[in-house]
């Protein structure tokens, strides 16, 4: 799956006290280690708001980041495996 980086939100936080947590809470993947990006085994993780490369719609996703790919723009493949959690809070954390 290819989603875009671009940055557009600012990194306020969630009910859940952090977006990484976010992640967790609404992927039901229990824990994560690894940077989701394909080929990246990088481990300082944090939750990142970004879109689908291949969608139409303006909507915006968690997935876990390393430092590295947090901050880099463009589009970045990562593994089918795991889930890109909505980061609408209204129909998550504070719904
Ligand atoms: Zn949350
Ligand atoms: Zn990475």
């Amino acid at each position: 799956m290819l989603i875009k980086n671009i940055n557009g939100i600012s990194n306020s936080n969630c009910a859940c006290g952090n977006w990484l947590k976010h992640w967790e809470n609404f992927s039901h993947y229990q824990s994560i280690s690894f940077c989701v990006v394909k080929n990246c085994c990088n481990r300082d993780l944090d939750g990142v708001h970004v879109q689908k490369a291949d969608s139409p719609l303006d909507e915006w996703y968690i997935i876990p980041l390393c430092s590295v790919h947090k901050t880099s723009k463009g589009e970045l493949e990562i593994t089918d495996a795991y889930k890109l959690v909505s980061a609408n809070k209204k129909e998550t954390c504070e719904k």
